[in-house]
């Protein structure tokens, strides 16, 4: 028999050092953070550094998120449970499988049919049973389900103008947003008439882009 690699503790000490030690406070998130096997969504080749402070490939030349960011975007749309969630970007899942432990369901999207088709694998084995998934362009929306009480996109460059109309009133937009490789997280909340603006982390990630790619 092969004897499976335990990764208990490298989680914990990720959780300990990596989110909590970093000012990340939410109890939800934190514990969310406990229970969800990142190993299972990092690939065979790099299962051993699951849980170290980097982003990872995920093939397609796309990455997983480094744990931090991942916790502080979750953070940052403080779910309660009740929310309907949209994530423009599943890449192999990660991110949606820890929002799916804190809220009520998750609908994503992804434009890179071989990542869509990873996500679906890694979330079933996960039994994260309350998320949709689809292949399509992010920038699009998902309006058959609009609006939602959250989105998230986990690629960055600049929102497309169809988010906001497919939010709730009260409801909140997070985005890496900026030029290049150099974001800022901005969450964005509808409130009346007006939208409310503000920044946190700098941060680089992959390129939000247009189109799908089969
Ligand atoms: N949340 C992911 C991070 C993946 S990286 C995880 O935890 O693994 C960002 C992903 O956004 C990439 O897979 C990329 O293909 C995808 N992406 C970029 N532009 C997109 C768009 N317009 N619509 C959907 N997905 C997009």
């Amino acid at each position: 028999m092969i004897r499976q690699q335990n990764y208990d503790r490298p989680r914990q000490r990720m959780v300990q050092e990596q989110i909590i030690d970093r000012g990340i406070t939410s109890q939800r998130v934190i514990e969310a953070m406990r229970q969800v096997f990142r190993h299972d969504f990092a690939g065979e080749a790099l299962r051993t550094h699951a849980y170290k402070d980097k982003s990872l490939p995920i093939g397609e030349g796309q990455t997983i998120s480094q744990p931090y960011i991942v916790a502080k975007m979750t953070e940052l749309l403080d779910l309660k449970g009740h929310e309907r969630v949209l994530e423009i970007g599943t890449g192999c899942g990660y991110q949606t499988a820890v929002l799916s432990c804190l809220c009520k369901r998750v609908y994503s999207i992804e434009r890179i049919e071989s990542l869509h088709s990873l996500a679906k694998k890694n979330l079933r084995k996960g039994r994260h049973s309350n998320v949709m998934l689809k292949c399509g362009d992010g920038l699009l929306g998902w309006e058959e389900y609009a609006p939602f009480d959250a989105i998230i996109v986990t690629a960055g460059g600049f929102a497309s103008d169809l988010w906001l109309d497919q939010l709730v009133e009260g409801g909140v937009l997070l985005l890496p947003e900026g030029e290049g490789k150099s974001h800022r997280l901005v969450r964005r909340q509808k409130q009346n008439d007006e939208v409310v603006e503000e920044y946190f982390d700098d941060c680089t990630f992959v390129p939000l882009l247009s189109g799908v790619n089969g």
